[in-house]
């Protein structure tokens, strides 16, 4: 081993790759495979403890408790639903909230990964934006997150979505990390078909994200046209429908198997007729897609309503006929806020609900 001086600031491990941690051990002198062997501890057995990590050499253990560190968020908040969902609000190393939903569904659960402290692409129809963005998380909050519900659960989850709070391509450099510790065989071991992105569309990071990443893509698209879509999801404004259609083809060519699942949330009167659903399809056309209709979720100050189940599903109708695969999504956890859309974190949970008055109060747990 080297004798690198001790640093004030602590790298994390819960945050390095395999790569990432390779290099670290490496660069501290040690042997790679050990650094393989701390990040399996860390990721597939949960321990936070070096002193556990039995097949790591014990003069290397005592360096790396203090020279580095394994530091997850802390459950500030645990609110189960009536359906089973439940909802983590997680606290951060500098005090700032984000929220984590659990959903299972038989024999799969999926977890819903927050990407930002806030959001700041403004869409109407969702309450994180009511906060406005504050910052970014960092790769070990984003698989904190993943951490923490596989501990919770006793298991791994079966599937991610990256449809928490944030933009997750405006967060690109620690999103696609964190989704390939997801993947990663010695931590989640989470199938690329079950790591889901989902994006408002921001095309450049969409074409990049192709070059780095082979995950499945979700795109919120909520309008089938420019003049609407510029109203619920402004980023269209810089990147409009002729631009990122093709971008989310492009992200699929390479696999004729693969589909692009549309997001849609279905708001009354707004983008919910019929005359809607023929541009749609006439948008998609060529596209291989699937249909996610999303009945919106209200929340307090927002003046949309959700579209009568009948006329959602005539839409739904009217997408299967013309040969595009379509449903719609359950909502689930809707009781306790924890559906599309409702997750707002700190700013307006900590003044309107009192968290702390909630009983269920808890420590995150190795
Ligand atoms: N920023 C990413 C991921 C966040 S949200 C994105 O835009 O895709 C995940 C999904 O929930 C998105 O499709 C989003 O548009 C949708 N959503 C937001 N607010 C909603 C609400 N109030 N009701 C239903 N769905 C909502």
């Amino acid at each position: 081993m080297s004798d690198a001086p001790v640093t004030d600031v602590k790298t994390n491990l819960v945050g390095l790759t395999k790569e990432g941690i390779e290099t670290f051990f490496a660069d501290l002198g040690a042997k790679p495979f050990h650094g393989r062997n701390v990040l399996k501890w860390i990721h597939k057995h949960g321990v936070t403890d070096f002193d556990a990590m039995t097949d790591v050499p014990q003069k290397l253990r005592e360096r790396l408790a203090r020279e580095t560190e394994i530091r997850l968020p802390r459950i500030a908040l645990e609110q189960p639903a009536g359906d089973g969902t439940v909802k983590w609000v997680l606290e951060l190393a500098d005090g700032q909230h984000v929220e984590t939903v659990y959903i299972p569904e038989g024999d799969r659960s999926t977890i819903c990964v927050s990407s930002q402290v806030g959001c700041a692409l403004d869409c109407s129809f969702c309450s994180t934006a009511q906060q406005g963005f504050n910052r970014n998380l960092t790769v070990d909050e984003i698989i904190g997150q993943v951490w923490l519900a596989s501990r919770a659960l006793g298991r791994a989850p079966t599937n991610v979505v990256m449809m928490g709070m944030g933009e997750p391509l405006a967060n690109f450099d620690n999103v696609v990390p964190a989704m390939d510790l997801m993947q990663e065989d010695l931590a989640y071991m989470i199938s690329k078909a079950r790591v889901t992105l989902s994006t408002s569309g921001i095309v450049p990071a969409l074409r990049r994200l192709r070059e780095v990443s082979d995950v499945s893509l979700a795109v919120s698209l909520h309008a089938p046209d420019n003049a609407l879509r510029d109203q619920l999801v402004p980023i269209n404004r810089k990147y409009p429908l002729e631009e990122l259609i093709p971008a989310c083809h492009d992200f699929i060519r390479h696999d004729r198997r693969r589909k692009i699942t549309w997001e849609y949330v279905m708001l009354d009167g707004i983008n919910d007729s019929i005359a809607h659903a023929k541009a749609l399809i006439r948008l998609l056309q060529g596209v291989p897609s699937k249909v996610n209709l999303i009945p919106f979720n209200p929340f307090p100050g927002s003046d949309y309503k959700t579209s009568p189940p009948d006329r959602v599903e005539v839409f739904r109708q009217r997408l299967k006929r013309a040969g595009i695969m379509s449903m719609t999504r359950k909502t689930r956890g809707d009781d306790i806020d924890a559906a599309c859309g409702q997750l707002v974190g700190k700013v307006r949970d900590r003044s309107r609900r009192q968290l702390r008055r909630i009983p269920i109060v808890q420590e995150s747990r190795p």
